[in-house]
């Protein structure tokens, strides 16, 4: 779904959509946010169809609610309209925050120049003049309290927007973890490849791919059982992230128990020595009983790495990588191969 409309359509749209959220019961998170913003907008029939009912009858909308008919009439909303909503949201408001400034001082100043004139006919002795310019001295404190009574609603829904933005950002990101091992997803490895591709690789250097996997994991969980499965796939996550620096690399679990490293602007050794220290690592490591502190079990992994050549995508690349390890594998796994 696009949202087109222009940075003073989206202002207006943002008006009504405050008010809306301030008539129901939902909390202001982006939810409800997308929602309202689509039917003022007036960009989804079939949500406005489904909310006429709810509006004419003067329901006041709770989180269920809201979340019912975003998920059938929105959802699935992709992440880059999401925050394309809030960014314009909070482009709205800095030009709201500005305007109602701006009307401020205004008025402030249109107020001084009153009192100016008044001053000076009274010292001129035109008194009849006296009540009338009083009462546009009147009018214009009036006009100056709303504009600051405006521009406190301005900053209070500023906060609202800023802390709805961060909530996003945390959303966003806690959707491209993997929930066990903390790292990144499949969908946040997708994301992260596809911006290393992007990137133009410097003289001498390549965008590297290690994939990795597990030996003999099935194993692992026939004899150990699934919980302690889980918890070998845990530390490995935790082995990947101490070898890999963040700055430089993305760790993720590429599914099961197969795990992926993007190395951008690196080399191909440089990369399979990477490797090599995940292996060793894995291999040092001690899954140990809990209670007893006994030594349960060892594992190892096997690896494959490709660095990109000319022509390569996503597709590819992967597949070499997976075709280096399937080497790693039939050669006798807990090794390194590079494609
Ligand atoms: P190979 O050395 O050839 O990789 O052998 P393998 O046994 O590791 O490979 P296989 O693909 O036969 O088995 C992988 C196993 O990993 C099967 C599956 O049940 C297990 N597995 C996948 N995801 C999880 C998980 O999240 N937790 C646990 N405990 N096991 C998982
Ligand atoms: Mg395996
Ligand atoms: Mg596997």
């Amino acid at each position: 779904m696009n949202y087109t409309e222009s940075r003073e359509q989206s202002a207006e749209i943002l008006r009504t959509v405050l008010s809306h959220l301030g008539q129901n019961d939902a909390a202001f998170n982006p939810v409800s946010f997308a929602l309202w913003y689509e039917h003022v907008a007036g960009i989804n029939p079939d949500l406005t169809q489904a909310l006429a009912p709810l509006l004419q009858a003067g329901t006041r909308l709770n989180d269920a609610t809201v979340l019912q008919l975003f998920r059938a009439h929105i959802a699935p909303v992709d992440q880059q309209a999401v925050e394309q909503i809030s960014g314009r949201i909070a482009q709205a408001m800095v030009g709201l925050a500005e305007s109602a400034l701006r009307t401020g001082d205004d008025a402030g100043r249109f107020g001084d120049q009153l009192s100016g004139l008044a001053e000076a006919l009274k010292a001129g002795g035109v008194d009849a003049l006296s009540p009338q310019l009083n009462l546009a001295l009147e009018n214009t404190a009036g006009m100056r309290s709303s504009a600051q009574a405006l521009q406190h609603q301005v900053a209070t829904s500023r906060a609202e927007i800023d802390q709805l933005q961060a909530e996003l950002g945390r959303v966003r990101h806690e959707a491209l973890l993997d929930p066990l091992t903390r790292v990144l997803n499949r969908r946040g490895f997708d994301q992260r490849l596809a911006t290393m591709l992007q990137q133009p690789v410097e003289p001498g250097r390549s965008h590297c791919l290690i994939m990795l996997d597990i030996d003999h994991f099935k194993r692992v969980n026939d004899t150990h059982g699934h919980v302690t499965g889980d918890r070998v796939i845990q530390a490995l996550g935790e082995v990947l992230r101490a070898c890999a620096p963040a700055d430089a690399c993305s760790v993720a679990r590429y599914g099961g128990e197969e795990f992926a490293i993007l190395v951008p602007q690196s080399t191909l050794s440089q990369s399979a020595a990477l490797a090599e220290s995940v292996r060793q690592r894995t291999k040092a490591l001690k899954i140990r009983n809990r209670k007893t502190q006994d030594v349960l079990l060892t594992v190892t992994v096997s690896a494959g790495v490709a660095s990109l050549d000319a022509g390569d995508d996503a597709v590819s690349l992967i597949a070499r990588a997976d075709a280096a390890l399937y080497q790693s594998k039939q050669t006798g796994r807990d090794r390194v191969s590079c494609a």
